[in-house]
């Protein structure tokens, strides 16, 4: 019989090939490498015609069929694409070249909603037959990544999570949107930054001892099914596009931390998506900047910025982009350039863009639009992604541009609940011992 289910590899080529199944339910391969889908089905011609007259949902199935339709039963994974994508991805027009792909619309108001949800339920799929013990989903945040991924597995039967956050270093909008729901959910405060966080999740995958124990994944976006969803939005901002500028080159602009989300989008790129190039904007984390200029990649600890959830000083997904275009520096800027910007610029690009156009952005939206505007070039019309909606960062943004910002509803019920978490050192003794208690069922 001929095998037809898509293999996934590990970018550090030294695991075995995966399933969809495996690389999904273990997040990291056994070498500590991320998965890879070994080959990018392109989408044909014609779907490219229709796209600007198809819907949202229909795009993002079509897209969605290309990377798991060999793997996953195609009326479910229709039911996993649409009920993941509950919320519209509006494009917004900022100025006469520049839009906003609006992404807060969700439960959470950030991004991260998309792929948190779709891996939810893409999770849920896989373990509905499954008789035994629980699966753990153990995650990092430096902010929304934990409010995303626990609101998206809240109340999914036979999977617990553990939401591991920096103490002090989230807003309190971001950490009541975790810690105040319970039920499958754990929040986990550590005493350290979010590269602790992470340090300690990747140790824990690891671990053999806890690993035997206990069945353990992981939902960054490291996990295939977060990161790979997150195209979809790639694909109907293009749509929304080209029905409104036909023929002109477009320009993509990604404000970046982990790096998935744009990751998502370079997958998209080999599937035939017509994005010109993509500039990839970093707060005072630039090593991705960094390596762009001089072709060396040198992670150090993260710095605290205005935009936290882009504070991440060793991005997980460069390996991935590194595998992606054969390990060339060449190839890699010939699609993607990048920018940075201090606090300062932040705040100076919320208050101008506000003042001028009359649009608010958030703080790393503001990277984006601003990465935009300096680099586009005659001819080219560019989005950014707005990543969170400017509540999230209320504080920041109230303090910068002088005006009060509203809350939406949803928000205010998160911070009407009791924050529960469970305090933790940053030593991967203190954890694992931690988690070698917990209930296995
Ligand atoms: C996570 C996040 C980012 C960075 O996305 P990556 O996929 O990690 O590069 C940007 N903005 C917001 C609001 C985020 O939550």
């Amino acid at each position: 019989m001929i095998d037809v289910t898509m293999k996934y590899y590990s970018t550090n080529g030294a695991a075995p090939l995966a399933t969809l199944e495996k690389a999904v339910v273990q997040g990291l391969a056994e070498d500590r490498g991320l998965y890879m889908p070994e080959h990018i089905n392109s989408l044909p011609r014609e779907f490219f015609d229709e796209m600007p007259s198809m819907s949202f949902h229909d795009v993002a199935y079509n897209v969605a069929s290309a990377f798991f339709g060999e793997d996953v039963d195609l009326d479910a994974l229709q039911d996993i694409v649409f009920d993941t994508l509950s919320f519209p991805c509006p494009i917004v027009q900022v100025e006469e070249n520049i839009y906003s792909l609006e992404l807060f619309h969700g439960p959470t108001l950030a991004f991260k909603d998309v792929g948190a949800r779709f891996m939810a339920r893409l999770l849920g799929y896989f373990t509905q037959n499954t008789q035994g013990s629980r699966i753990n989903v153990i995650v990092a945040t430096s902010g929304d990544t934990g409010s995303a991924v626990a609101n998206g597995f809240l109340g999914v039967e036979g999977i617990h999570v553990y939401v591991l956050y920096p103490k002090g270093k989230v807003s309190p909008i971001q950490e009541c949107q975790f810690t105040t729901l319970g039920r499958n959910i754990t929040a986990v405060e550590v005493d350290g930054v979010f590269d602790d966080c992470q340090r300690l999740v990747k140790s824990a995958f690891m671990d053999e001892e806890l690993n035997r124990h206990m069945r353990l994944t992981s939902a960054n976006s490291i996990n295939v099914a977060r990161f790979l969803p997150q195209s979809f939005y790639y694909f109907w901002a293009v749509a929304q596009i080209q029905k409104l500028r036909y023929g002109e080159d477009i320009v993509c602009s990604v404000p970046s931390g982990n790096f998935g989300n744009i990751c998502s989008a370079l997958f998209g790129k080999r599937m035939g998506l017509p994005i010109k190039r993509f500039i990839a904007a970093n707060n005072r984390n630039d090593v991705f900047y960094e390596y762009l200029q001089t072709g060396e990649y040198r992670p150090r600890p993260s710095v605290q910025t205005l935009a936290n959830a882009m504070d991440v000083g060793d991005p997980s997904n460069f390996a991935r982009i590194y595998d992606l275009y054969g390990k060339s520096h060449e190839a890699i800027t010939k699609d993607i350039s990048g920018a940075t910007y201090n606090d300062e610029q932040i705040a100076e690009t919320i208050r101008q863009c506000l003042k001028d156009t009359g649009y608010l952005l958030d703080p790393h939206g503001a990277c984006g639009y601003r990465a935009l505007k300096e680099n586009m070039r005659p001819g080219e019309v560019g989005f950014f992604l707005e990543t969170a909606h400017p509540a999230k960062f209320k504080d920041i943004v109230e303090r910068i541009t002088g005006r009060s910002v509203e809350i939406p509803a949803c928000l205010a019920a998160f911070m009407q609940g009791r924050k529960v978490s469970v305090p933790m050192s940053r030593d991967f003794a203190d954890f694992k011992a931690y988690l070698l208690s917990a209930p296995l069922a």
